[in-house]
Formats: C-alpha cells, sequence, structure tokens
C-alpha cells in the first residue's frame, strides 16, 4: 500500500500526485487528509494524503516521515470535491485542496465531545404556511425523501416567504439526521437572517464567512467538523463545510456575483452546489425574485423545478415606480420630483433612502479649461475625491493624493469636481430639508467589521432620517417607516462592456425598489436615469421580471452569449506592456490552432491597467465547455510565460471587465 500525496506548493510542475511508502510507524494511522512530512529531492516537504494506491508508479519509493496535523483535515469526499474544482476551473489541485482545508490550514484541538449528546435539533416557532409555501415545501420535501439532487427554483419577491420555507424544508432535513447549508451573498449585510435562523434553529448552527476574524472561523469550522453544528450559514466559501450527510443546499439571490470567487480557483458556488449535492444526493433551493438569466432559462427548460410565490405574505402591494429623465435636470443630483418627494416624505417623519449605483462610476476631477482629468499613475482610471481630508484616492490601489487646486496641465483654477459620491448627495439633501439627519453608508464609512449592523440598527432606531448608500442598501434592510426609495443614477452600469449589464442593472434596480413600503406605510420608488427607455429599467419599474428576461434572453441568443455558449477568460498582465502583448500574441495562436472558431481578442481589458500591471485579455467562446478547457491546458503547456507575467484563467467569468 501507498499513499497518494500532493504537495504543498502550488507550482504547474509540482502538481501532479506523488506516491509514497508507509513505514510501520505510520501504517495504522495515515488517514487521507493528514498533513505529512516527505523527502522531496534533497529537501523536506509538507504534503496531504489524498489516496492510497496497491502499486507505486515509480521503483525507488521514499517513506513519508512524520504526519503533522493531529486530525485528517479533510474526508475522502471533500478531495473527490476538489478534484472536480481543480478540473472545472483549471485550476491546481492543490490550489483547489486548499478551499475544502479547515480555514488557516488548522483545525483548534478542543475536547472529543460526546457525539451521543448533540442531539437531534429541535427548531421552534415554525409559521402555518400559505397555500403556496405549502406546495413548494411539498415538492421539496418529497426529493428529499427521495434523496435524488433535484435543483429547485423557488421564484418570489421579497416578502413572498422564501425564508419561511427554506427554515422548514431545513427543519425536515434536520430530523432526518441530515445536515444543510445555507449561503447568501453578503453574510455581513444580512444579519436580519442570521438572526431569524438562530432563534428558530438556536445554536445547532454555525457562520462561516471569510470577514470573520481566523480563530472564530476555526471554531466554526471545528464545530462542523465535530458534528456539533448541521446547519451551515454562510457565504460562498460555507459551500466547502466539513458536513457530513448533507441533505440541503440552499441558495439565497443566486444570482449575486459575490458567489463567484475572483481568486483561483474562480468557482462559482451555485456550481460548486451542483456538483456537491451531487455527490451527496442532496437538493438544492436556489430563491430569487430576480434569478440568473442563465437560472431562469434551466428553470423554463424544465433542468430545474419552478416553485412559485406569487404574492407578499401581508398582501402589500410593490410600491409604484416612477422613472424620471435626468436629461431635464442639468443642475443637480437630485431631480425636482425626488426633492419634492424627499421633502414630503421628511415632513410626515418618515424614512428615505438614496441609492447611489457605484458599479461603474467613480467621482473624478475634471478641469472645465482644458478637460484633463486627474487619474491614478498606477492604474489609469479617474481618482475619487474624498472631501473629508481632501483626497484624491484610487478605488483599485491604495494610491492617494492632496486634491489640487490647480490644474496640472494647463495651470488653470478651473478644477471642477464631478460624479455623484454620496457626498455630493448629502449636501443637496441638506439643502432641500435642512433638519434632516442623514447617514452616509458607503464602503468608506462602513468598512470596518461589524459597522454594517450599527448602521442598521441605528436607522432602524429611527436615529437618521436619510440613509444615503450604494449597493450596500439594496441587501436585507428592512424598516417599517422607509416610504421613499431614490436611486440617483440608475444607468451608470448600462455603460459597461460587459455583455451582463443590463441584467445587473435590472436586478439591482428590482432589488433597491423593494425596500420600500414593506409594512403598513405605502411607499414610493423613484428612478432617475439618462436611460429612461432602456429596457431594463422599463421591466425593473414595472417589477415585471418575466418581460425583462423575453427580452434578455433573444439578446443572448442573438450575440451567441450564455446561457447558449460556453465562456473561458485569460486574463494576462504584467509590469512589461510588450511582454504581455507577447504572451497574449502566443496564447490567441495556440489557441487559434486548437479551435477553429470562437477565440476573440487579444484586447486591452476595459479596465486596462491595475496597479502598474497592464491587462490584455483573450476571450473564448463555444457550445463545450469541455473542449474549451482542453484547448487552455493544450496551449498553457506549450507557451513560456515569462515569470512576471500572470496568466489567470477565468471558466464561466462573471465580469467582464
Ligand atoms: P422572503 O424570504 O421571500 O423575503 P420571508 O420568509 O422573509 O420572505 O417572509 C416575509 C415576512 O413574512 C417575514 O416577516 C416572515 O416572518 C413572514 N412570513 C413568512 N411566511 C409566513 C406565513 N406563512 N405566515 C405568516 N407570516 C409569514
Ligand atoms: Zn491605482
Ligand atoms: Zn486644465
Amino acid at each position: 500500500m501507498y499513499a497518494e500525496i500532493i504537495l504543498g506548493k502550488a507550482s504547474r510542475y509540482l502538481d501532479k500526485i506523488y506516491h509514497y511508502s508507509i513505514p510501520s510507524k505510520l501504517k495504522n494511522k495515515l488517514q487521507i487528509g493528514h498533513q505529512v512530512i516527505v523527502p522531496f529531492g534533497k529537501r523536506e516537504d509538507i504534503g496531504y494524503v489524498v489516496g492510497f494506491v496497491e502499486k507505486a508508479e515509480v521503483e525507488k519509493v521514499k517513506d513519508i516521515l512524520e504526519i503533522t496535523s493531529p486530525v485528517p483535515l479533510f474526508s475522502p469526499k471533500q478531495v473527490e470535491l476538489a478534484r472536480w474544482l481543480a478540473d472545472y476551473y483549471c485550476s491546481f489541485f492543490i490550489t483547489a485542496l486548499r478551499c475544502v482545508m479547515p480555514p488557516g490550514g488548522k483545525i483548534p484541538i478542543t475536547k472529543i465531545q460526546d457525539t451521543n449528546k448533540v442531539q437531534r435539533p429541535r427548531s421552534k416557532g415554525q409559521l402555518e404556511l400559505t397555500e403556496e409555501q405549502e406546495e413548494a415545501l411539498a415538492e421539496i420535501v418529497t426529493a428529499i425523501d427521495k434523496e435524488v439532487p433535484d435543483k429547485f427554483l423557488l421564484y418570489g419577491v421579497t416578502g413572498s416567504g422564501k425564508t419561511e420555507v427554506y427554515m422548514q424544508a431545513v427543519a425536515h432535513v434536520l430530523t432526518k439526521g441530515k445536515s444543510a447549508i445555507v449561503m447568501v451573498p453578503e453574510i455581513g449585510l444580512t444579519p436580519q437572517l442570521v438572526q431569524r435562523f438562530r432563534d428558530r434553529f438556536s445554536d445547532h448552527i454555525a457562520v462561516l464567512h471569510s470577514d470573520m476574524a481566523m480563530k472564530q472561523r476555526q471554531k466554526e469550522w471545528g464545530r462542523v467538523a465535530r458534528d456539533e453544528a448541521r446547519i451551515v450559514l454562510g457565504a460562498r466559501s460555507a459551500i466547502f463545510a466539513p458536513l457530513k450527510n448533507l441533505g440541503l443546499i440552499v441558495i439565497d439571490e443566486e444570482y449575486e456575483t459575490s458567489y463567484k470567487q475572483d481568486k483561483s480557483p474562480r468557482y462559482h458556488a451555485r456550481e460548486v452546489a451542483g456538483e456537491l449535492a451531487r455527490l451527496n444526493q442532496a437538493v438544492i433551493i436556489m430563491g430569487s425574485a430576480t434569478p440568473s438569466i442563465e437560472t431562469y432559462y434551466h428553470a423554463e427548460r424544465g433542468d430545474y423545478k419552478k416553485l412559485i410565490l406569487s404574492k407578499r405574505i401581508d398582501n402589500v402591494a410593490l410600491p409604484p415606480v416612477e422613472i424620471i429623465d435626468m436629461c431635464e435636470t442639468k443642475q443637480y443630483l437630485l431631480s425636482k420630483e425626488l426633492r419634492s418627494e424627499l421633502a414630503q416624505t421628511l415632513s410626515r417623519g418618515e424614512q428615505a433612502v438614496l441609492f447611489i449605483n457605484r458599479r461603474g462610476y467613480f467621482t473624478f476631477v475634471m478641469c472645465r479649461q482644458c478637460g484633463h482629468t486627474i487619474s491614478c499613475p498606477r492604474c489609469e482610471i479617474s481618482l475619487s475625491y474624498h472631501s473629508q481630508d481632501r483626497k484624491l484616492r484610487c478605488n483599485r490601489c491604495d494610491y492617494s493624493c492632496v486634491a489640487p487646486v490647480i490644474c496640472p496641465r494647463c495651470h488653470s483654477s478651473s478644477v471642477k469636481y464631478f460624479g455623484i459620491g454620496t457626498q455630493r448627495i448629502e449636501n443637496e439633501v441638506a439643502q432641500v430639508y435642512p433638519a434632516a439627519r442623514i447617514l452616509r453608508w458607503d464602503s468608506d464609512s462602513a468598512s470596518k467589521r461589524g459597522s454594517h449592523e450599527v448602521f442598521f440598527s441605528a436607522f432602524e432606531r429611527g436615529e437618521a432620517d436619510v440613509l444615503i448608500g450604494t449597493q450596500m442598501v439594496t441587501k436585507g434592510l428592512d424598516v417599517a417607516k422607509v416610504t421613499l426609495i431614490g436611486v440617483v443614477s440608475a444607468d451608470t452600469a448600462l455603460q459597461l462592456p460587459d455583455f451582463r449589464s443590463a441584467e445587473h442593472t435590472f436586478q439591482l434596480l428590482t432589488q433597491v425598489a423593494g425596500r420600500a413600503g414593506r409594512h403598513h406605510l405605502p411607499g414610493k420608488v423613484i428612478i432617475q436615469t439618462y436611460s429612461p427607455n432602456h429596457y431594463a429599467i422599463v421591466a425593473a419599474a414595472k417589477h415585471d421580471y418575466e418581460s425583462f428576461y423575453k427580452q434578455e434572453i433573444e439578446h443572448r441568443r442573438e450575440l451567441g452569449y450564455p446561457p447558449f455558449s460556453k465562456l473561458i477568460s485569460l486574463m494576462v498582465s504584467g509590469i512589461d506592456e510588450k511582454k504581455v502583448c507577447g504572451v497574449c500574441e502566443d496564447l490567441a495562436k495556440f489557441l487559434r490552432n486548437k479551435l477553429t472558431e470562437g477565440v476573440l481578442g487579444p484586447a486591452p481589458a476595459a479596465i486596462s491597467k491595475v496597479r502598474g500591471r497592464f491587462r490584455y485579455h483573450i476571450l473564448l467562446k463555444g457550445k463545450e465547455l469541455d473542449v474549451l478547457r482542453k484547448a487552455v491546458s493544450e496551449t498553457l503547456e506549450k507557451v513560456t510565460v515569462p515569470a512576471e507575467v500572470r496568466v489567470a484563467v477565468d471558466v464561466e467569468p462573471m465580469g467582464m471587465l
């Protein structure tokens, strides 16, 4: 018997399995998942046991020296998942394996608990379901009982009772002695959801996400590994939690881009969930009012089962939405309609939320005399202005400088601050309603850990009248006195060179609009835009997903984008632009040899420079992901890439920037 070992270092040349013999002192101890020390060349290296074989491939096999982890760090099933992950996303096996290892590579050692003491969790406070919820749950329960890896799309607006269905499905899984993963896009932004799960399932929950302190994550991971917690609630990385006997995976708002990891392995938690469910015969529920186009397409075709929750539980109608054409409003960021609604709302003692779509938008500085804009010397994107310390900052790297009063190019004093920072809106609100107490909630003011909750509760307690914020205000906010939502700039994201920009805009606007009038006070939404006739905006204003879907799917079909094709992007970056272009040319040449069509580029990326590195990309488009992947891996074997040039392979990319 020999052990299959993967070395701890990620490198193209070492990313294979090595065989080692097992000395007698380790014979009865060594298991899959153990971290070990092995001789490698003239040195000793750290490795991980990923399997056992009867015969070794090489003649001279060396002994494993010792075991260095007190317990296995992953299970045989997790090895399978990691192998799939590496194949699917063209990453190194060791990089994929790190995903399934405990955070920081360690499980804190604690007293072994008597597992018999872990009672079957009892849930409390279940609500009596509506007819639609009942039907949805019945289908899910049937699939759970049959142990078939069915996928459900639970399609319903915010407030239609999806979370209640999740919780009762989880409760059912627990009664079968099984476990569940519940994923939300950004757990720090949904404290209310976490609290509801805690109220229902008390301490049978482990919370896992990468913003948590390492110690805390390890502790939670340990509780799951020891079977003390059978429900894992978390962001995308929760999909790798070491649960035994998995029965259910819930993915809330599956369309959110935060489910995609932006470093290797560039996985999408929804796809990983699919594989994990297949390995465990577990059921998947995806819940949303605005599913991704791909997911809805699968539901329409019957690949997923569509379960519909057609109304809000309290029967409160979705708020009316008014579209304001901003071409008419030149001087201000807030139109006269929005100003007037704001004044009325505040004078009634109610609350308002003003939302800025930050995606693709930067508050920039321009000289009115010569048109010079001030941009980051390293990233070449416009710097944004922060009035607090009067500094210009880069949104990509940490570059900052003092905001100039005199134009660095023509030396005139006509430097003007453009764009719609939260601060400028704050000033305009103060003009409209001087007594307004304003809370600004953006990544600058809310970057500290836990401060989202602080903001949430301050606003909830009515300590402010107006909340101004970026994407974050769209998530989870549910405040009774919020009756006005103003979308200051609906279309900034529409300009982005990304085939999903209409979809993102629609989803964002729908989510934002759902935050008004959630209780007994009637709400209103105002969308300000420069493209009042764009189908994404018109459909969002009518809360009409179906009509948006019908138009969008036709665009995708015409242009051959997902779900009608598969994509792989290769992003090549480096300090030396010539070298980057050289690598791109080589890659493209090899790829074109292997694929007769669908090799687009190379071209400079939309964000063409980051932290001093030039970025070029090649996009592969085809029917079969396998064919594209094979072409990529064969190409990467042939093309020599200089050490300082990086090639990032992104299978099914989410962002095209
Ligand atoms: P969603 O997840 O679709 O936004 P929720 O599950 O959060 O919807 O439900 C919205 C509100 O309605 C919550 O306050 C929830 O407690 C309540 N609710 C959900 N289902 C029921 C039900 N069957 N009976 C009464 N109230 C319910
Ligand atoms: Zn920069
Ligand atoms: Zn100038």
